[in-house]
């Protein structure tokens, strides 16, 4: 191993998916969310493995990747986009079979007379501010949109992950005034709606970050690790200074090695001086600033010097070092770059 190696357990991600399926009532469908090229994981390879688990409809962020998704799943599965029928996407959209999320009047009025009879969902705003129609828009183009029948009727929570939050009641009773009576299939949850029970489930759900392991589904596999190989070790007396501005010195005669993986990578810098590696069970602290390419780590307390140290896995999760980093677990999944070696485990079981 010469590259920063990302290696994405397959397995573990359809157990994910298929463990939020039997969480919901059988008549209930799981999708799933690959958008932002499934959450940095790689679309291609993620999406063939839903499908083969037995995922019938999956969701992305705008049409070229469901046109990538098409390519990559071929006819059958429904790709639904989240923002929608978007100026210029039309051809798109027809020729690839894709499903919009129509966010607006404008997109409704867009869809409907460009592609009369394509198929399309419509995207409530309930209180989070972000997609879809208002109380008010919907209430003066519903009866238009439900005569060109919908394939299904979605709305996002803006705090499903705190299930304490008044806004995921509040949202509820206003998805259940905006579509009750409709008859259309209805979606109101991901990850975190899911887990807030069967009141939320209605009759399709959308999970995303909860198949690749991360928060709220703390019952879910890991999916990712990140293993960093060594480049050299070297001794550093104390009073000498590590890494670009010099901003660590040791109180001992310490070793440091020098990893491969950097900012670059999407290891983010404000990790510098605070995540640790690890070699096996034991810990190694980062020490000086991550560059580009390279992180320096602490490894004085190890016997021999390890052949690479994990940024990621079972003793650090994606949530574990998002919270060293002052972020969520999404933002470091989509940051890893392309550059890293993704490998891929599956197969078994
Ligand atoms: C991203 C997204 C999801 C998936 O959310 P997770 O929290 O990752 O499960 C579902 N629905 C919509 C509208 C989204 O934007």
């Amino acid at each position: 191993m010469s590259a920063p190696t990302l290696t994405i357990d397959l397995n573990a991600l359809t157990s994910n998916w298929r463990a939020l399926d039997r969480g919901t009532a059988s008549g209930v469908q799981t999708a799933a969310v690959v958008k932002a090229d499934a959450y940095g994981l790689g679309m291609p390879r993620v999406a063939r493995a839903l499908a083969a688990a037995g995922a019938r409809r999956f969701f992305v962020a705008f049409a070229e990747e469901g046109a990538v998704l098409r390519q990559t799943l071929g006819q059958g599965p429904q790709i639904c986009v989240l923002s929608g029928h978007m100026a210029g996407d039309t051809e798109m959209i027809s020729d690839l079979d894709l499903t919009p999320m129509l966010n607006s009047i404008e997109q409704i009025t867009r869809h409907l007379e460009s592609l009369p009879g394509h198929p399309f969902g419509a995207q409530l705003d309930t209180g989070m501010k972000r997609y879809g129609m208002d109380e008010a828009e919907w209430e003066a183009i519903a009866p238009f949109v439900l005569e060109a029948s919908p394939e299904m009727l979605i709305s996002q929570l803006a705090c499903g992950d705190d299930p304490d939050h008044a806004q995921n009641e509040a949202q509820l009773a206003r998805f259940h005034a905006m579509t009750d009576g409709t008859g259309i299939p209805r979606s109101l949850a991901a990850t975190a709606g899911i887990l807030l029970g069967p009141r939320y489930h209605f009759d399709l759900t959308r999970p995303g970050i909860g198949l690749f392991g991360g928060y709220p589904y703390e019952a879910a596999l890991p999916v990712v690790s990140l293993s960093l190989p060594v480049v050299q070790a070297r001794a550093v007396m104390p009073g000498e200074l590590v890494g670009y501005s010099a901003t660590w010195t040791p109180e001992a005669p310490s070793m440091i090695a020098t990893v491969l993986g950097g900012y670059a990578d999407g290891i983010m810098r404000t990790l510098s001086n605070r995540a640790v590696l690890w070699d096996g069970d034991t810990p190694c602290q980062v020490v000086g600033r991550i560059s580009m390419d390279a992180v320096t780590v602490d490894i004085s307390h190890l016997e021999t010097i390890p052949r690479s140290l994990d940024l990621l896995g079972p003793h650090q999760k994606i949530d574990d070092l998002a919270q060293t980093a002052g972020t969520i677990a999404y933002e470091i999944l989509t940051g890893l770059s392309s550059r890293l070696e993704r490998r891929y485990v599956e197969g078994g079981v």
